[in-house]
């Protein structure tokens, strides 16, 4: 089956059927900003579990955190995120559009992901000298101002209301997750059991002042990321380094990614710490192909050295057996949630049928669906039939995530939850009353029906969702 997804009609699902809606839309929208409705909030939830259960929970040798959005600001000095995380951006002085001028650039092979404003506007004069040039990915028009570094750092402030705007108070928004977790190192180490190697992961918000032009959720100023960092001995690295690019292939393919449409992106060009970065890139095709959806990548021990030295901190590690003292080299895993939700919506994206009988399904793995069973009285005007449906929904939703519905007639029904991904749905009908206490439950996938007694239906959904 051809998947003919386009990010007009993953747009217009995400919104018509309530997973994501454009932020302030009553108010014009808010560029980059999406909100997350009842199914989209039941998916991104379902996928952060489904990432915690294998990064944590089967894991001895990995913890969890979650640490605080707002951070010391010499946090980021240290990093080198107050002075170094910026991107190229260049306008077009027609339209006033604002693009990334590496990725304009990556459209004639250059890698500018680390070139100063300066070099990158040699390159765009070299090409203007073999008759390339850059045009507005908008207008089309070559009107464009040169490349300028734009900080990706969101600042707030914090103090009293008097010196609030005053610049000692500046606090910047995490621009990714991991910073708590290196500041948080040493209390890990002392209140848990873990000794080297061992990882600590956490979900949460990240902010950046992107420069971004309609990706839907690929690229957002808020987002949220799932980052694991694992701290282990240098001569590790290499060992550990392939084990974990290992499992977070196979965590994409467990969970119903096609092999096809993952590949590996290793980086050419790398930060001065680093000896490896790969990421694991997905195939976008509604953006126009395979682009980064998580890295890992390799950082030394740049990270606890700089905070060492910033904090004035001991941040080293003594060894238990051979008393070696050294501070850990790190390797991590970093994935945005809402981009790899793009990336399960788009791959779950299916078109059967034709003409009358076509129809849009979601074929999400059954851990991830954001409804796992939808509960229907066949007529919404027969209370006894409506009565036997609400038992039966509650009884099911002890257990699991339940939808009743009771509106319009079956078939319409079912395509709701087919667009929804609900593998199964629970039609109670006058036989159910009057015959044989069996209800008819419909395969989101075979669209097959079967009738199951009521008695056996607690017992016939364990088995469906082992
Ligand atoms: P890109 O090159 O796409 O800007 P990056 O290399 O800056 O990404 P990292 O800093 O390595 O990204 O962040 C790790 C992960 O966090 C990315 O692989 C991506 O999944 C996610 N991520 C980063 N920025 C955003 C964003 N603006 N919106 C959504 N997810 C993001």
């Amino acid at each position: 089956m051809q998947n003919q997804t386009t990010i007009e009609k993953i747009t217009s699902l995400a919104k018509r059927r309530g997973f994501v809606f454009p932020s302030s839309e009553i108010y014009g929208g808010f560029a980059a900003v999406y909100d997350y409705g009842h199914y989209g909030i039941l998916l991104k939830n379902n996928l952060a579990a489904a990432w915690w259960k294998h990064m944590v929970q089967l894991r001895p040798d990995v913890v969890g955190l979650d640490s605080a959005i707002f951070m010391h600001p010499t946090t980021w000095k240290a990093s080198g995120h107050v002075d170094g995380f910026d991107d190229p951006q260049i306008d077009c002085r027609d339209c006033k559009a604002r693009m990334r001028a590496d990725h304009m650039l990556e459209a004639f092979g250059i890698d500018a992901d680390k070139m100063s404003a300066a070099e990158i506007n040699e390159q765009i004069e070299k090409l203007k000298t073999e008759g390339k040039e850059l045009k507005c990915i908008s207008c089309g028009k070559k009107n464009l101002t040169p490349a300028k570094r734009f900080s990706l750092m969101v600042k707030s402030n914090l103090g009293s209301p008097t010196d609030a705007l005053s610049e000692e108070n500046v606090v910047y928004l995490r621009p990714e997750t991991c910073g708590g977790i290196y500041l948080n190192y040493k209390n890990t180490l002392d209140s848990t059991r873990v000794k080297l190697p061992f990882g600590i992961a956490q979900v949460g918000k990240a902010f950046r002042n992107e420069i971004v032009a309609r990706q839907f959720i690929f690229r957002t100023r808020e987002f949220e990321q799932m980052e694991m960092q694992y701290f282990l001995h240098p001569s590790d690295m290499n060992r550990k380094y392939e084990e974990w690019k290992e499992a977070r292939w196979q965590w994409y393919l467990e969970y119903g990614i096609k092999a096809e449409n993952l590949r590996w992106y290793k980086h050419i060009k790398l930060a001065h710490y680093a000896a490896a970065a790969f990421d694991i890139e997905y195939n976008y095709t509604a953006l126009g192909g395979f682009k980064e959806m998580e890295g890992i990548h390799q950082r030394g021990d740049w990270d606890l050295s700089q905070h060492s030295k910033f904090s004035g901190q001991k941040l080293d590690y003594t060894d238990p057996k051979s008393g070696e003292k050294f501070i850990p080299h790190i390797m991590e895993t970093s994935v945005g949630l809402n981009r790899m939700f793009f990336a399960f919506l788009h791959e779950a994206y299916t078109e059967e049928g034709e003409g009358e009988d076509m129809r849009v399904v979601l074929k999400f793995d059954k851990r991830l669906a954001p409804v796992k069973i939808a509960v229907f009285p066949l007529l919404k005007n027969k209370p006894e039939l409506v009565a036997k449906a609400e038992e039966v929904f509650k009884n099911l939703a002890k257990n699991y995530m339940c939808e009743f519905d009771d509106n319009g007639n079956i078939g319409k029904r079912y395509r709701r939850q087919d667009e929804i991904g609900t593998p199964y749905c629970v039609t109670i009908d006058f036989d159910t009353l009057e015959k044989d206490n069996c209800v008819t439950v419909r395969d989101r996938d075979t669209m097959q029906q079967e009738r199951v007694s009521l008695e056996n239906l607690s017992v016939y959904f364990a088995e469906k969702f082992v």
